[in-house]
């Protein structure tokens, strides 16, 4: 008698349903009983979904520009879509949208969002107007888990990656606030997280933000993307795109910046610096610096010429940033005259210097200032904050 060979059960039926709970709800994309949202799908994923249905290629176009450039809310939208082909998506997908829990507008004009995700989390955007730019600070994680000993987020530790629709959901939801005519210019990755430790989905984000034929259509050069330092993402993301690049640096001694940004143990400056040395930096191009100034920390002369020195070979330029306070932090700003001499020993030594200006430190939307349904919001209900 031949026998039948038994199929293999890894797990039985009720430790199966478990783990795809389990697995669910460690990655909101794949929710058990959510459908999956629409604008998660890759290009290559969305047309295989539309050849099963026997849909010619380019639909996968058309309904990448109703999600991303016409952002619409509902597939009854898409009106060059066959009704039959609208009521199928609507039964497979959803079209996911952030939920605005707060908005607070700054004296000078900065508007900070608090926006709600599916499974409870909470991350913040910042819309920075200025004279010819409108700026979208956008989040890559909820909290996050770097440590940086100055950082607000810091102290909510890392809850979980976003996916890349949820970071281009930042844009969307900010753009409906705006008025005719006005458009994001440009976009920064210096809200919440570390972008290069989410780096699939924000390479996702990046590709959905600049394509210019289905997506929003904000070049790369547009694009800023700021990040700890880690070193093999950092080379990925330079052969893999064309934004510009941020780096926080904060001090210029392995000692020091160790101590405030633990991240150094593990890619010390003369690793990160040899690594930006080495990159593929287009003529007229430059990396981006940042250096926090922390009062009696970090701002003496010594540490200006130690940075000007660290920097000599790099096609750079250093954004000083005084310290944005907030609660529950035990560094201040230095006064404006140490800020100042800062920036002139950097100055003398040939290093081009931007102060970066607190915009929105009033709502607690300046740079690091961020920290979700932390503190922040609260301290300030019924002042600038206005729940939605
Ligand atoms: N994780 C990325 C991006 C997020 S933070 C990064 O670290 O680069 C964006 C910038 O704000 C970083 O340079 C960060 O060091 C800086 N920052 C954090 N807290 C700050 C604070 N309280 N005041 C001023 N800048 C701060």
């Amino acid at each position: 008698m031949v026998r039948r060979p038994q199929p293999v059960r890894l797990l039985s039926s009720s430790a199966r349903t478990k783990f795809f709970k389990r697995a669910a709800a460690s990655n909101p994309a794949l929710g058990s009983h959510v459908k999956p949202d629409i604008k998660n799908l890759s290009f290559s994923e969305l047309a295989a979904v539309l050849a099963e249905r026997k849909q010619p290629a380019y639909r996968a176009k058309q309904i990448r520009q109703w999600l991303f450039q016409k952002q619409a809310m509902s597939f009854s939208e898409m009106t060059n879509l066959s009704r039959p082909l609208r009521e199928q998506l609507e039964e497979a997908f959803t079209i996911g949208r952030l939920k605005t829990v707060r908005r607070a507008q700054s004296a000078d004009g900065t508007l900070k969002f608090l926006f709600g995700l599916g499974d409870g989390a909470a991350i913040e955007s910042v819309l920075i107007p200025e004279a010819r730019r409108l700026t979208l600070c956008i989040s890559t994680q909820a909290g996050c888990g770097f440590g940086c000993a100055f950082c607000a987020t810091a102290i909510l530790g890392l809850k979980r990656n976003l996916t890349g629709s949820e970071i281009v959901d930042q844009i969307i939801e900010a753009s409906r606030t705006l008025s005719g005519g006005q458009r994001i210019t440009h976009i920064v990755l210096m809200g919440m997280g570390e972008p290069l430790a989410n780096y699939g989905e924000t390479l996702k984000a990046l590709e959905i933000i600049s394509d210019g034929d289905w997506g929003i259509g904000i070049s790369p050069r547009r694009v800023t993307l700021s990040t700890v330092g880690l070193v093999p993402q950092i080379q990925k993301l330079m052969e893999e795109t064309h934004v510009n690049l941020a780096i926080s640096l904060h001090a210029p001694t392995d000692e020091l910046r160790g101590e405030l940004m633990p991240v150094n143990r593990k890619y010390s400056l003369s690793q990160l610096l040899d690594c930006c040395r080495k990159l593929p930096i287009p003529r007229r191009k430059r990396i981006t610096f940042e250096y926090v100034l922390l009062g009696g920390v970090n701002d003496s002369e010594q540490h200006a010429r130690q940075l000007g020195e660290l920097l000599q070979g790099i096609p750079s330029k250093v954004n000083v940033i005084p310290f944005n306070p907030h609660p529950g932090s035990a560094f201040s700003r230095p006064p404006a005259e140490r800020i100042e001499r800062f920036q002139n020993v950097l100055r003398d030594l040939g290093v081009q210097v931007n102060l970066r200006r607190a915009r929105g430190d009033d709502i607690q939307a300046a740079c690091g200032q961020l920290q979700g349904e932390a503190a922040g919001w609260r301290r300030r209900d019924g002042l600038a904050a206005e729940a939605v």
